[in-house]
């Protein structure tokens, strides 16, 4: 339909991208991308005239953003990309489709579709996408490209992370000369902090940060953290109690990778932590709950193990973030009592009818001793 429109005004267009290589590689897609050879906004306001919803143009980009059946739309006019020095922003000019796809990160994401009558569904593959696609490779499409845009050493660690690949030869040359060169602190830290920020939601976050290890860029990102056998066995000790998480409370399957970071800030000085969650812009509860590590993690340690009771149990960890508990269990020795409350202790009910006469303070604390009494008499 895309492609008729693009058709009426004279233009062509094509899906491209991450859409294309998720789709050969059989996955959902709920993003699409494509892009109009010619007046995309113009394109994206008929198509959204069309089916009767709202566009949202931005002219300084030449793209637009439409709605459609649950599917986020993205059109963009093609467009060529030069860097007036490495790492920068680039400047935009419009071009052809493979100059638009010249532009791009690596070959598995720089593949087009043709949405135009005349020869709709084909695959538009300069650069052997499809082929490294097969062969499971990350392969950027000419020497410069790290050099150029530092981001995409993260990139590509990113994606070979996800997807299990592995880097082609030469770019696994080519990353790491660009890395020994300090691309990744030339860039402007906004930009890499913004594609840290991407990695943390990747289900397998783990193999990424490995990756950045294995690469060298790790202590560049994370400043004053030290890798150690001990960190590491406690992240996949996370990844454990993660899974665990989201089978057993789906209801409240969060953004995972915050406690990931948590635990990597553990060790650090505060400051530097804070600084470093500034940097990455993270939510403000995710700081909230790094002050607490930092702060209130030490007593909540304590009076936990010498905890015998369910009751003193769960007045260790009443009101804490959730976060902040998910942290606690990759402790091995307290691992049971975070469990045990997270599955009972937290859930322990009282019937209210027989406070009936109290109110406020005097109820809530009513409620509460009744709640310990319950977990105290029926746990132990
Ligand atoms: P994801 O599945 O993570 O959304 P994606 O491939 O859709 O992956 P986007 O960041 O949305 O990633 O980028 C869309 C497309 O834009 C990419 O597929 C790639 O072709 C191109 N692209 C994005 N960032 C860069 C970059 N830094 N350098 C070159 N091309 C890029």
């Amino acid at each position: 339909e895309i492609g008729i429109i693009a058709e009426g005004l004279g233009f062509k267009a094509y899906l491209v991208g991450g859409v294309v290589r998720d789709i050969l590689l059989g996955k959902e897609v709920w993003d699409v991308d494509f892009v109009v050879e010619g007046d995309a906004i113009k394109v994206a306001e008929l198509l959204a005239q069309k089916h009767k919803v709202e566009f949202h143009p931005f002219p300084e980009f030449g793209t637009a953003h439409v709605k459609v059946k649950g599917l986020k739309l993205e059109l963009a006019t093609t467009r060529r990309e030069t860097y007036p020095h490495p790492g920068a922003y680039p400047l935009v000019e419009y071009a052809s489709l493979r100059e638009d796809l010249l532009r791009r990160d690596f070959t598995i994401n720089a593949m087009a579709v043709s949405v135009n009558s005349q020869d709709f569904g084909t695959l538009i593959d300069y650069f052997g996408g499809l082929r490294d696609l097969k062969d499971r490779l990350i392969r950027v499409l000419h020497p410069l490209s790290f050099v150029e845009d530092p981001v995409r050493i993260l990139r590509a660690l990113r994606f070979a992370g996800r997807l299990g690949f592995k880097l082609s030869k030469s770019t696994e040359r080519l990353l790491r000369s660009a890395v020994s060169l300090g691309a990744i602190s030339s860039a402007p830290k906004g930009r890499i902090m913004n594609e840290v920020r991407l990695a943390l939601r990747e289900e397998r976050f783990l193999e990424i940060l490995e990756l950045y290890r294995k690469y060298q860029i790790l202590a560049e990102i994370f400043k004053g953290i030290t890798w150690s056998p001990k960190l590491e066995k406690k992240l996949l000790r996370l990844r454990d109690i993660i899974t665990w998480h989201k089978i057993e409370f789906p209801k409240e399957v969060m953004d995972y990778g915050w406690v990931y970071l948590l635990v990597l800030l553990e060790e650090m000085k505060e400051e530097e932590g804070m600084a470093f969650l500034r940097d990455i812009s993270a939510p403000s509860w995710v700081r909230e709950t790094y002050k607490i590590m930092k702060r209130g993690s030490k007593s909540t340690e304590k009076s936990l193990l010498e905890a015998k009771r369910n009751s003193e149990v769960y007045l260790s960890l009443k009101n804490k973030p959730l976060y902040f508990l998910l942290m606690l269990m990759t402790k091995e020795n307290l691992k049971e009592k975070v469990k045990l409350y997270l599955e009972k202790l937290r859930f322990v009910k009282v019937n209210v009818e027989k406070f009936r006469g109290l109110s406020g303070r005097e109820l809530g604390e009513a409620i509460e001793k009744e709640k310990m009494k319950i977990m105290d008499e029926a746990l132990e």
